[in-house]
C-alpha cells in the first residue's frame, strides 16, 4: 500500500479520528511547545531587555500553581475535546476537505487572510462583551488574575470564555469558507502562537507578530492585563482602532513619552 492509499484508507475508515487527533496534536504542540519555550526564557532570565512590566511577576497567591494547572487541564483535556464532534459535524456539512490533495498556496493564503479577519471581529466583540459587568465577574475575571501575563495564561480562562474568545472565532472562518482542514490547522497555529506571544510578558524584537498590521507589539495585550482598560482586540487590533477602545493605551503611551 503506497502512502496516498494509506491516507485514503485511514480517512475512509475514521475521518473523525483524523480530524480530532490532527487538531489536538496541532493545538497541543503549539500551546505546550510555545509555553515551555517562553517559560524557559522567563525562568532563566534570558531576555531581560524585552520584559514589558520590568521587575514584576504574576501574583502567585491569587493564582496558585495547582489551580492554574487544573484549569488548563480542564480546558485541554475535557472542554476542547468535547467541542470537536460538533465542529466535525459542521465541517462535514460545510464540505470541509480533509484528504489529499492539499489546497493550492493561493487558496491557503486567501483563506488564512479572510479567516484572520473573521477571527478578529468575533474575538474583539466576544472579548468586549465579556468585559460587561454581567459577564465579567462570572466568566472573564479569572483570566485577568494575571496582571502580569505569562505565555500559558493565554488559555487560563473559564470554559465559557474559551468558547467565546477562542473556539468560535477559530472555527468560524474555516467553517464559513469551507476551507481545507490543512488551512484550519495553519490558522490554529497562527492564532495560538499569537496568543502566547501576546501573553508572554515580553516585546521580543524577533516576534513575527510585530509585523502584522495594527498590532505593533505584545505590549498592547499586556496593557489590557496591567490596566484592564480597552485593547480588546487580538491579532490585528483593527476594531480597537475603529471603535476608539485603544484610547487608554494611547494616553498611557503619550504619558510614557513625556516622562
Ligand atoms: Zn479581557
Ligand atoms: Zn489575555
Amino acid at each position: 500500500m503506497d502512502e496516498s492509499s494509506l491516507i485514503d484508507w485511514v480517512f475512509a475508515h475514521d475521518p473523525f479520528l483524523v480530524f480530532a487527533l490532527g487538531f489536538i496534536i496541532v493545538h497541543e504542540i503549539t500551546f505546550v511547545g510555545g509555553s515551555l519555550f517562553l517559560a524557559a526564557i522567563d525562568y532563566f532570565d534570558l531576555s531581560p531587555e524585552s520584559k514589558i512590566q520590568k521587575g514584576k511577576h504574576p501574583d502567585k497567591e491569587t493564582i496558585g500553581f495547582w489551580n492554574c494547572l487544573g484549569l488548563l487541564a480542564l480546558n485541554h483535556l475535557v472542554f476542547q475535546p468535547l467541542m470537536l464532534p460538533l465542529t466535525y459535524k459542521i465541517a462535514v456539512l460545510r464540505g470541509m476537505k480533509m484528504n489529499l490533495p492539499l489546497p493550492s498556496v493561493l487558496e491557503v493564503i486567501t483563506h488564512v487572510a479572510a479567516c484572520l479577519f473573521i477571527n478578529e471581529a468575533l474575538f474583539y466583540w466576544g472579548h468586549r462583551a465579556l468585559h460587561h459587568p454581567l459577564l465579567y465577574r462570572r466568566f472573564h475575571k479569572i483570566h485577568h488574575h494575571f496582571h502580569v501575563p505569562v505565555a500559558f495564561s493565554a488559555e487560563y480562562v473559564h470554559p465559557v470564555d474559551n468558547l467565546i474568545t477562542t473556539a468560535i472565532p477559530l472555527a468560524a472562518g474555516p467553517l464559513l469558507l469551507g476551507s481545507h482542514m490543512f488551512t484550519f490547522w495553519i490558522i490554529t497555529v497562527i492564532r495560538l502562537a499569537e496568543g502566547l506571544d501576546g501573553h508572554s510578558g515580553h516585546d521580543f524584537w524577533w516576534s513575527p507578530f510585530r509585523y502584522f498590521p495594527f498590532r505593533p507589539s505584545a505590549a498592547v495585550h499586556d496593557f489590557h492585563h496591567s490596566a484592564n482598560s480597552g485593547n480588546y482586540g487580538g491579532l490585528l487590533l483593527l476594531w480597537d482602532w475603529l471603535c476608539g477602545t485603544d484610547a487608554a493605551y494611547k494616553k498611557f503611551l503619550a504619558k510614557q513619552k513625556t516622562n
